[in-house]
């Protein structure tokens, strides 16, 4: 027999084999599917059915790259999301051509000024530099990777001069000064990973004038690694605070008090997408995330919706009170505001009794979270350009507007919304999902699973060790 006919022979057989072994293979996935009990659809469309599943996994990729316009997808569209990553990444933020924005919808605009006052007429402090660094893009090729070189960048940093700044807490023994508006929402440490939240310390240390919200998970090392101000968040889990048992730890505040990075405290309360408290699976708590917030490692966590400490606005402020009196440090509230009248009574409690927080943190209903359920995230809580001038009103109409310093959250990431949210009344502005971006996130929507596929917010080693600090702007990183 001749070499051709040999190799005919092993191709039949190879064909033959794969074409039995497939038709064996969906017989016996057709009997699986008709016998089970569990999916009427596989049962009634055998084999078929699956395909229905591999196209709902596959769905969002699908839409978030194929099928959604630049403007209609969700929590950010992919416009959005551009803009932040070419600020953040390439440092350019110009288009061509005009917007895109559908001007016959109502919406918010910005007020322009025949006269605008020149670059050097602002009074802003323009000495302070940042050095940074930024990738410069050389090609874009259509099915190789970018080609892309990175550069040393400087620009003018834009802080508000000494006589400007806003000064949170002017009754406690440190008040915190701010000279930048914008700063970073909570986001805590166990929902991102150290890399993440090191670069974001690290990052933010370089901008000077901002600062860091720990979120509810407490201080961990990681967010030292920056020299950035940092406000640590206190939720009704006391997370950091805290005895293994539960109940508020005023050593362990005092001992973090003392650290001079914290320069004020935020309690939160009136929780939006939390509304039924919080839960930390047994597996998620490992030793690191144990100590840094005071419960015992492996087991699982459920944190109250509201403090023990208090359950009304009178109790609140005695709390607020008591905190800032053995810290020395200003206390602030996170609120997610549901009417007018909560805050009306915020404002009218506080002018009555002379007492309350230092800064109210006001989150809007769109704000994002790391785990909720779809109902609270959908419908609890007024978005924030609602929430915002109810606020700012109340405190106004009570005379107690100077006292407060108003921080606001809710989708601000760009200049302009930014700029909405100031004219609206807030003070200072938190940003939590941009600066998730600009350190890698895309948007997978996979927060919750500890499994997020480019090592942004998950603790889990495997997917950590996917983010790269070295490409993120920090010349070397040690954690
Ligand atoms: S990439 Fe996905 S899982 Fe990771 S932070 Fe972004 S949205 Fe969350």
């Amino acid at each position: 027999m001749n070499t051709a006919n040999i190799m005919t022979i092993i191709g039949f057989v190879t064909v033959a084999t794969i074409f039995f072994t497939t038709i064996i293979i969906g017989i016996y996935l057709f009997m699986i599917d008709k016998r089970q009990k569990q999916h009427p659809i596989l049962r009634n469309y055998p084999l078929l059915g699956r395909a229905r599943y591999f196209l709902e996994q596959i769905g969002p990729e699908l839409r978030q790259y194929l099928f959604d316009s630049d403007l209609e997808a969700k929590p950010l569209s992919r416009k959005d999301y551009k803009n932040i990553v070419k600020s953040a990444k390439y440092k350019r933020d110009v288009i061509g051509f005009g917007s895109q924005r559908d001007f016959e919808e109502a919406g918010f605009y910005v007020r322009n000024s025949l006269f605008p006052k020149l670059a050097e007429e602002m009074e802003l402090n323009k000495d302070e530099k940042v050095t940074t660094n930024r990738y410069i893009l050389l090609k874009n090729p259509l099915f190789t990777q970018r080609k892309e070189k990175l550069e040393e960048d400087t620009s003018i940093n834009y802080l508000l001069n000494d006589k400007d700044v806003i000064v949170i807490g002017k009754k406690a023994k440190y008040p915190f000064k701010v000279k930048g508006q914008i700063g970073m929402s909570a986001m805590s440490y166990g929902s991102l990973g150290k890399q993440a939240i090191t670069a974001l310390s690290k990052g933010l240390g370089i901008a000077k004038g901002t600062w860091m919200n720990t979120g509810e998970g407490g201080l961990s090392k990681y967010h030292l690694k920056g020299d950035v101000d940092i406000i640590m968040q206190i939720g009704p889990g006391l997370f950091g605070v805290r005895d293994l048992e539960g109940n508020f730890n005023w050593d362990a505040l005092l001992e973090k008090s003392k650290i001079p990075q914290i320069k004020a405290f935020e309690i939160k309360l009136g929780q939006g997408a939390k509304t039924r408290g919080g839960h930390i699976d047994a597996e998620k708590v490992n030793e690191e995330i144990a100590r840094i917030r005071m419960v015992k490692p492996f087991h699982s966590i459920d944190s109250p919706n509201r403090f023990r400490e208090y359950d009304d606005l009178p109790s609140l402020f005695q709390f607020i009170n008591q905190i800032r009196e053995y810290t020395g440090k200003p206390v602030g509230i996170k609120i997610v505001v549901g009417s007018h009248l909560e805050a009306d009574d915020l404002a009218k409690n506080m002018k009555e009794l002379d007492h309350g927080p230092d800064f109210i943190t006001i989150d809007g209903g769109e704000g994002g979270t790391g785990a909720s359920y779809q109902e609270l995230s959908d419908s609890v809580g007024l978005p924030i350009k609602s929430a915002l001038p109810l606020v700012d009103h109340a405190l106004k109409k009570h005379d107690i507007r100077d006292q407060v310093t108003i921080i606001a959250s809710g989708k601000l990431f760009t200049p302009d919304r930014v700029a909405i949210a100031l004219a609206m009344g807030a003070d200072l502005v938190n940003i939590a999902r941009g600066f998730m971006i600009t350190v890698g996130c895309i948007q997978t929507l996979q927060c919750h699973s500890n499994a997020c596929p480019v090592g942004v917010a998950t603790t889990d080693p495997n997917y950590r060790r996917r983010l790269l600090l070295m490409k993120k702007n920090i010349e070397q990183l040690t954690i």
